[in-house]
């Protein structure tokens, strides 16, 4: 089959090639892309002989000002241009150690380079040689596979996926991505070889599973990596809220069911990626906090809660980062229960003041999470429960035009209680500064500064505290 390379860059290689009587090819991503309909600006190139030589010839004629990155070690080069990647590496042979993902490196021709790489659709490779340019190298039928939507290896399965374990994400990922199958036999032979997804750095399981993230529906690689048996591995604390319990006739929902959903309808309304990691994980609390009471059925008390003080140990051990990132996930699962005690018509302006003062500025990123964790199959329930939501998010509109307190800070700080007192750091400048807060939210005193200054003086005074004049 005959692919159609058009872009002036094939050529000038195409030239090269055949001047030095060399080999080259495009191959993997790129070309599988290519076939799909899915423009790509990573071309990866594999080369019989040296890929850093040829990376040096072809930046030379694409002009003066083109330059090449030399990786030494990996025996690649990539060169910047236009707004492509290019990626030139000498075709290679690879054998594995048990212990390690990093395979011993051998030179090898085309077909060695194309069994070494994880699926027969990425194995897929273009000619640009002189007597055959555009003809498409594919000895493990990946343009069968790509047809039929599957993902397979070109060599057994079980040697492919203990070879380099990261390869057990990279099928998930890619299946999500492409919406793909992954084959019968790969999924066995994942599960056979879950254990040595151990043996990945927690950054490259996290890049997969971002990947897995930024998909429209996200839920299908948690799916897989559940039927594989990796979630239990990566990411336990998903896997226990799995399964329903029955007492006394009484079942409560599937807990990881639910929140996959919870995750799609997230991904369906925004790219905001830690959005979604909140979504996926708001409901972790709720395997340890589960209860039968005969009275009232399944409980999960506290579950906002403990859930929220479990965000960092996941982290950590995904190796997220530990920074505003965590602290925003842990906020939203700590609050995705508040906006619910907002619905009741005889709620109070102090109780949206302190929902809007804890959330700030993502109080409309824990409606629209409030909003994604309705899951109810009740296509009337869902109705009332988004427009119950609806008068809340009214309600939050009404309160912070009317009293600024999405980013309050109290108008009197320490520094002018310290300085009315004549006072230095102590006990006392926190007790009032908290009385004033207080104050403010419940509704005692407006958010301005000459009612502030008063209680603040007021409190003093209860305290034993004469201002300096
Ligand atoms: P994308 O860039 O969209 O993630 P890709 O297929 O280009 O998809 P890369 O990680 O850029 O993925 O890798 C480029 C090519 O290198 C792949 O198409 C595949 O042929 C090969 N490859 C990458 N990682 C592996 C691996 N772990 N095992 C075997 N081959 C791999
Ligand atoms: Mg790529």
């Amino acid at each position: 089959m005959q692919i159609n390379l058009s872009d002036k860059i094939f050529n000038v290689i195409t030239d090269i090639v055949s001047e030095k009587k060399a080999a080259c090819y495009v191959i993997g991503g790129y070309v599988r892309d290519h076939l799909l309909g899915r423009p790509s600006k990573d071309i990866d190139f594999v080369v019989a002989g040296s890929g850093i030589e040829l990376a040096k010839q072809v930046a030379s004629r694409l002009g003066k000002k083109v330059k090449v990155n030399v990786f030494k070690n990996f025996g690649t080069a990539m060169i910047k241009y236009r707004d492509y990647e290019l990626e030139f590496v000498g075709a290679r042979k690879e054998s594995y150690a048990r212990n390690s993902r990093k395979p011993i490196v051998e030179n090898g021709t085309i077909e060695e380079d194309q069994k070494r790489r994880d699926f027969t659709i990425n194995a897929l490779a273009v000619s640009l040689n002189p007597e055959n340019f555009g003809e498409l190298i594919d000895p493990f039928n990946g343009l069968e596979d790509l047809k039929n939507k599957i993902i397979r290896t070109p060599l057994d399965p079980g040697t492919t996926y203990s070879d380099d374990p990261l390869r057990m994400m990279r099928a998930i990922r890619f299946a999500v991505q492409l919406n793909f199958s992954v084959e019968e036999y790969s999924l066995k032979a994942i599960f056979e070889n879950r254990e040595r997804v151990k043996i990945i750095s927690g950054e490259r399981v996290i890049d997969e599973l971002n990947k897995i993230m930024a998909t429209h529906k996200p839920s299908q690689g948690y799916r897989l990596l559940d039927k594989t048996g990796l979630l239990e591995i990566i990411l336990p604390e998903l896997h226990a809220m799995k399964g329903v319990d029955v007492k006394e006739g009484k079942g409560h929902k599937d807990n990881f069911y639910h929140s996959l959903q919870v995750l799609d309808n997230i991904a369906a309304k925004t790219d905001n990626i830690w959005l979604k990691w909140a979504a996926l994980l708001h409901d972790v609390g709720k395997p340890p906090t589960k209860y039968y009471d005969p009275q009232t059925g399944w409980t999960f008390h506290g579950h906002d809660y403990l859930g929220s003080k479990m965000i960092p140990s996941v982290f950590r051990r995904l190796k997220l980062p530990l920074g505003p990132n965590l602290q925003y996930v842990q906020k939203l699962v700590k609050l995705h229960l508040r906006p619910i005690a907002l619905i009741d018509e005889d709620v109070t302006d102090s109780a949206v003041r302190r929902l809007l003062f804890e959330a700030g500025d993502d109080i409309d990123d824990l409606m629209t999470l409030c909003e994604a964790d309705i899951t109810s199959k009740n296509d009337a329930k869902v109705r009332q429960y988004l427009s119950n939501f609806k008068l809340v998010r009214k309600k939050l509109v009404e309160i912070e035009e009317k009293d600024h307190i999405r980013n309050f800070q109290p108008p009197v700080d320490g520094e002018i209680i310290m300085k009315t007192f004549g006072i230095q750091p102590c006990k006392e400048v926190g007790v009032i500064k908290n009385i004033i807060k207080e104050a403010i939210l419940d509704g005692k005193i407006s958010n301005n500064y000459d009612e502030a200054f008063d209680l603040m003086l007021n409190t003093g005074k209860e305290l034993g505290l004469k201002p300096v004049s």
